[in-house]
């Protein structure tokens, strides 16, 4: 979802893959792709146009249709949450079981980068929070693929993921091809 963030990086991190990026800022440009990345940045701008594009209904729609699969990193896992109690008027998709607190390690000065184990995999991810939103509750059916220090920072529900991390930031693919898995498994 390329409407305000960091999808460049994302864009290089699929690359590295062998995959090719396609931006998305409008409902039509959904046809015929299997898998939705939103990136971090600011979740606030991410959804007032995400919703003025008609983009959040679109992507509610394929997901529904279980036609699309969708990764949430940082501002983007706040834009698929179901709750944000702090802020419960703030646009955006809330399709994921979740709830959230934004910034909820403090101001850009309290980001912090930390090694995260991951769910399968054999060594640690070095992961970058930035800004990062606390993962407060995760409903049924929401499967936590990796904590730091008791907080969840990765989650699964069928054809979602949401992470409060910037996996985008580092030179290790291993949670792109962890959502490529998701976007293949029908
Ligand atoms: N603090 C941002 C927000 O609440 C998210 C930070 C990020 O994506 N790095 O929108």
């Amino acid at each position: 979802m390329a409407i305000q963030g960091d999808f460049r990086e994302h864009k290089q991190m699929l690359k590295n893959l062998g995959v090719e990026p396609v931006e998305v800022r409008l409902p039509r440009d959904l046809e015929g792709l299997a898998g939705l990345i939103v990136p971090g940045g600011e979740s606030t701008t991410i959804g007032m146009l995400a919703r003025e594009y008609g983009l959040e209904s679109a992507v509610r729609q394929r997901l529904e249709e279980g036609t699309l699969a969708v990764w949430g990193t940082c501002a983007g896992a706040i834009w698929l949450a179901r709750e944000i109690p702090e802020h419960p008027d703030q646009p955006r998709l809330g399709s994921l079981d979740i709830a959230v607190q934004r910034n909820a390690y403090g101001r850009q000065v309290d980001s912090f980068e930390e090694d995260v184990n991951v769910e399968g995999f054999d060594r640690p991810f070095h992961a970058f929070f930035i800004r990062a939103p606390r993962i407060l509750r995760v409903g049924e059916g929401v499967k936590v693929l990796a904590r730091h220090r008791d907080e969840i920072v990765l989650v699964r529900s069928g054809k979602m993921m949401a992470g409060t991390f910037h996996p985008e930031l580092s030179q290790d693919t291993r949670i792109h091809q962890l959502f490529l898995d998701v976007v293949l498994d029908s």
